[in-house]
């Protein structure tokens, strides 16, 4: 440890230089000054750590010069050398700030002792002034107010920081325990109230958590917990307390909580906070014996309002809709509500993309929960406003009933799903209550998804293929590829089945493909063999004509071949042509360009938009059978089937009636100018081979009745 500094002021020089000599013996570093005016001006400049000052000085006398040091240094220890058993100036010298007096002549040996005696203490004085600020410190970093309180006389000592936290003014605040009570919470007062009178009357110690407003600082939350200390008597002696502000960390809760629970986007609760929220519904239903109810809600096509207007206009779709979901739950199941501070109900909840959930409480007939339903349906459908056009959306909802339809979560979600499903597969804008055989369904869709991956390689699938006819010469002039499916076990399965579940899984690309390949490669080997040159249409669904592959893989494969694009036609939906508008020109125009002949299927039936009949470059349309059916005897059909031939004729389009059965209709689509047919009154969609052989036979398909009556 360094060696102590110790400044001697006496005018005696003998005495400074004993003190040189025997202080620095005991291991000080001793200065001397023989003068008031040279002896301050080594305090200052030589920072010693205790100070000798002599009573009488030349210049000044000693206690002016002990107030002058103790002003700049207030824990400096100074010790007075006064004159033996004077009172008076032993008096004087602590009056002037001395810390301790030592009486002359001097024994030296004491001296000592006395100085290292005086520097421990001052040293003990020194870390004690120091953990009290570290302390102070330590509690105004934390907010942490600490206080005593006698409540027999009502009086309380309070720290620094308790004053701050309140907010109030020492000298005001007065000494009651009880005098903060005006600053609680209205809501939080009489509970606070009661703590204090308990821990005044019972000695209760307490612990609890209240709001106050701070002046200038607002609402803060307060923690403060409490303690009694009694005496041996077991009266109360006092109570000791620490008072801490904890809004900042109630406000950090809630935004992690916040973000553990609710959706950044709607501010309704996330999958989380709904299946935590689900069980317990579903836990309450059951012992209560209630039922709850689950809707499951998908926005129908929402990929394409993202596609088309953008995500941050989804976004906004998404924000609108969770509002309405919202609004239409506030009004009519207030029971059951748990409102946060901006008024969502906690039982609606997105769990991702375009999926909501709602939790419907104490239904009690099925009916209910249909009538919110239908709200909830109606409220979606409202033309959205603000996007640049006015946006129409509808929801497909599932409804699962806990815990009838399901008593633990996984299943209920699982069941509300399927029934969701099931309203969408009935028609979109509607709602489907859960019901058994829907897994069975499920099951028998999952089977088959499962046999249609191994069906390619299992040779199970076969091209058929249907002529497409002029009935003015009966020539065969072209043919629609249709694919079959021999299913080992089921026997053939119709497209109608297996096309959605290959759409849904996404088979559908793979399959489009091998559809492509094998009809080009029959085309091809046709045409090696001679025979007349068929165009062959092919069907594309969506995800075929979107993929990126399309364009490259059909490039290839007549390349590979040696095919002209003239011999391949493709039949698109009126659906898929209204996806994308941008990017769907696009495909179209470089589809052209290669040469292929390009067919709108089931026209009539979809969007039917003339102005994009004008944009997109067609070449046929082909009419919906289902028009084509009731041509004679509906007028409407009628109509509609004469307006597109007009239609098809105005923009110079080939136009192709499909599923045409009977002479009468052949008839009627003949005189209104329609110059393609096909339908079963001609062929139906028949194996290869037979088709081959109608080809090579050329015979005028106007006297197909022995074809008709063939049944595959
Ligand atoms: P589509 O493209 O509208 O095909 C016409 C459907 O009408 C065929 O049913 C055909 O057999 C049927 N049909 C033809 N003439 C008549 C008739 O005179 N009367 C009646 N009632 N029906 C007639 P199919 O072969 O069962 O195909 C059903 C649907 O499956 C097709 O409808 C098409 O959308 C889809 N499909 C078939 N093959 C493929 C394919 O390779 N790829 C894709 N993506 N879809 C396919
Ligand atoms: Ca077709
Ligand atoms: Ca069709």
């Amino acid at each position: 440890m360094a060696q102590k500094k110790v400044l001697l002021i006496d005018d005696d020089k003998v005495i400074c230089e004993i003190a040189l000599q025997l202080l620095s013996e005991e291991g000080f570093t001793v200065i001397t000054a023989q003068t008031a005016a040279l002896g301050l001006q080594a305090a200052a400049e030589h920072k010693p750590d205790l100070v000798l000052l002599d009573v009488v000085l030349p210049d000044l006398n000693g206690y002016s010069v002990c107030q002058q040091i103790r002003a700049s240094a207030p824990h400096l220890p100074i010790i007075m050398l006064t004159g033996l058993d004077d009172n008076e100036s032993i008096v004087q010298a602590y009056e002037c700030g001395a810390t301790d007096f030592f009486a002359k002549p001097i024994k030296w040996k004491l001296l000592g002792y006395r100085i290292h005696y005086i520097l421990r203490a001052s040293r003990t004085l020194e870390q004690l002034t120091h953990s009290e600020t570290a302390l102070a410190n330590a509690q105004r970093l934390a907010h942490l107010g600490s206080w005593e309180w006698y409540p027999q006389e009502d009086r309380t000592e309070r720290s620094d920081e308790y004053y701050r936290i309140y907010g109030a003014d020492k000298a005001l605040l007065p000494a009651s325990m009880f005098a903060i009570l005006p600053q609680v919470h209205v809501e939080d007062q009489v509970r606070v109230k009661k703590a204090l009178e308990q821990a005044k009357k019972h000695a209760q110690s307490y612990q609890q958590e209240f709001r106050i407003s701070a002046p200038h600082n607002g609402m803060r939350v307060l923690h403060e917990q409490a303690r009694v200390f009694t005496k041996p008597t077991g009266e109360i002696d006092y109570i000791e307390g620490i008072t801490q502000d904890i809004t900042e960390l109630v406000d950090a809760q809630k935004r992690i909580r916040s973000l553990a629970y609710y959706d950044n986007l709607t501010g309704l609760a996330n999958r989380q906070l709904f299946r935590e929220l689900l069980q317990h519904e579903l836990q309450r239903a059951l012992r209560q014996n209630t039922q709850c109810a689950l809707l499951f809600i998908d926005l129908d096509r929402f990929k394409r309002i993202n596609d088309t207007l953008g995500q941050p206009a989804g976004d906004i779709v998404l924000q609108t809709i969770g509002n309405r979901i919202n609004s239409c739950i506030r009004g009519c199941d207030v029971a059951a509500l748990h409102y946060e501070d901006d008024q969502k109900s906690e039982q609606v909840a997105r769990l991702g993309s375009d999926e909501f959930t709602v939790i419907l409480t104490d239904i009690d007939q099925p009916e209910d929960a249909a009538q919110i339903v239908q709200r909830i349906l109606d409220a979606i459908a409202q033309p959205i406003e603000g996007l640049g056009q006015e946006v129409l959306v509808s929801a497909s909802i599932g409804i699962a009933l806990g815990p009838q339809d399901g008593s633990d979560v996984e299943t209920l979600i699982k069941n509300a799903d399927l029934a969701m499903y099931a309203a969408k597969d009935k028609g979109r804008n509607t709602y489907q209550f859960f019901d058994k055989t829907m897994n069975d369904v499920v099951l028998d869709k999952f089977a088959l998804e499962n046999d249609l991956r191994k069906a390619i390689e299992q040779d199970q699938l076969e091209l058929y293929f249907q002529p497409k006819i002029n009935p003015l010469t009966g020539i065969i002039v072209g043919a629609e590829v249709l694919l079959r499916w021999k299913h080992p076990q089921r026997g053939m399965v119709s497209p109608l089945t297996f096309i959605p579940i290959a759409e849904e899984s996404g088979f559908i690309v793979e399959l489009g493909t091998w559809v492509l390949q094998q009809a080009c490669q029959i085309n091809h080997d046709w045409q090696a063999q001679g025979m007349p040159i068929v165009p062959l249409a092919i069907n594309l669904s969506a995800a075929n004509f979107n993929h990126p592959n399309l364009l490259p893989d059909i490039k290839r494969t007549l390349t590979d071949l040696s095919l002209s694009p003239n011999c391949l036609v493709i039949e698109l939906t009126e659906g898929i042509l209204m996806t994308d508008v941008q990017e769907t020109v696009e495909t179209l125009k470089a589809l052209k360009d290669m040469g292929i002949y390009l067919s709108v299927d089931d026209f009539g039936t979809g969007y039917s938009s003339l102005s994009y009949l004008k944009r997109f470059p067609l070449d046929e349309l082909k009419i919906d059978k289902g028009f084509v059916q009731d041509i004679i005897n509906d007028p409407n059909d009628a109509a509609i089937t004469a307006a597109i031939i007009g239609l098809a004729q105005n923009l110079k389009l080939n136009v192709v009636a499909e599923g045409v059965e009977t002479t009468e209709q052949a008839d009627f689509l003949l005189r209104r100018g329609c110059n393609t047919m096909q339908g079963y009154l001609f062929a139906k969609p028949m194996p290869r081979r037979d088709f081959e052989q109608l080809l090579q036979a050329g015979i005028d398909m106007r006297d197909m009745q022995a074809v008709f009556m063939v049944d595959y």
